[in-house]
């Protein structure tokens, strides 16, 4: 039987704002020595915002803006809505067809007689797309148009206000480790992961990728120390179900993650995970 004071537990922790999906998980929590993030979404706002646009010869920025909208307009990719909102014109969805989203890339579409593509290196290093690295630190976006290198766009992330605190504070508690795994660049992973105070950085992985560190680290710690991994994304689910626990944030979070999910966030404030294992601590301390 469960006692008592656990469904306390879980109604102290609902009342803040995190739906934990059983008494066991409240258990694991508070063993919980590893934490793994996701950046986009999770970390940072997962909100960006267009800072350049730079057309190759031919293009202009808005056409090289409405090429990568319509490309994206079935994406609910971060990334995608924020390229949209850039756009700011209406999307006449009737224009775009074949659309594909490749997980850890990017997308492809035809619109208007065009085959778009836009992505990230990678995308254009599997189309083999003779396109120009931009250098500049931000996340971006490269745009292909019938197989012609059209330019890049820049877009940056902001760090939610809570993440230095969050990652200070799972540290306080006992935290062994705390590392970021992510699709983006080195670059841009570096910058946020030194920002916040993350231990250890891996960048450009694929969602498959993501599933393999978790299994090293799961490897590496003894089996009394537990593995958290917090995350937001549609390409979450496989690595929020391997790990020990699975932290999904519920505003930003798509509705796989959730699901994959033991843990729920639903105001996407990480400083809730530190409470989370309070909430947990205390209430085993009242069983035992
Ligand atoms: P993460 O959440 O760690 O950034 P994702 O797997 O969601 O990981 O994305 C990894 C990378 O793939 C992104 O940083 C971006 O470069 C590229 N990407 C993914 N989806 C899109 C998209 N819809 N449009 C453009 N680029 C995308
Ligand atoms: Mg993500």
């Amino acid at each position: 039987s469960i006692p008592l004071s656990f469904f306390g537990g879980i109604g102290c922790a609902s009342k803040n704002g995190i739906l934990v999906k059983g008494s066991n998980y409240l258990e694991t929590l508070s063993d919980v020595k590893y934490f793994v993030f996701d950046k986009t979404g999770t970390l940072t706002k997962g909100v960006f915002e267009v800072t350049d646009v730079v057309p190759a010869e031919g293009f202009d920025k808005d056409n090289l803006l409405e090429y990568a909208a319509y490309a994206e307009s079935a994406s609910t990719h971060p990334i995608s809505v924020s390229l949209k909102k850039a756009y700011n014109q209406k999307i006449d969805n009737t224009l775009v067809d074949h659309i594909q989203e490749i997980a850890g890339h990017g997308v492809e579409a035809d619109y208007n007689g065009h085959h778009i593509l836009a992505g990230n290196a990678k995308l254009m290093k599997l189309k083999s797309i003779d396109y120009s690295a931009y250098t500049k630190a931000g996340t971006l976006v490269y745009v292909a148009v019938d197989d012609k290198y059209a330019g890049c766009i820049v877009i940056s992330d902001i760090i939610k206000d809570h993440a230095k605190e969050a990652i200070s504070g799972l540290k306080s508690l006992g935290a062994k480790e705390t590392v970021m795994l992510t699709g983006d660049s080195a670059s841009t992973a570096e910058l946020v992961a030194k920002t916040i105070g993350i231990d250890t950085v891996h960048s450009e992985l694929l969602p498959a990728d993501k599933v393999e560190e978790v299994e090293k680290l799961l490897a590496k710690k003894s089996d009394k120390e537990k593995l958290a991994f917090v995350g937001d994304g549609i390409n979450d689910a496989p690595v929020l179900s391997r790990a020990d626990i699975g932290i999904a944030m519920g505003g930003l979070g798509s509705d796989a993650a959730i699901e994959a999910a033991d843990v729920v966030l639903m105001d996407d404030d990480p400083l809730k995970i530190s409470l989370a294992m309070k909430i947990s601590t205390k209430t085993l301390r009242i069983v035992k």
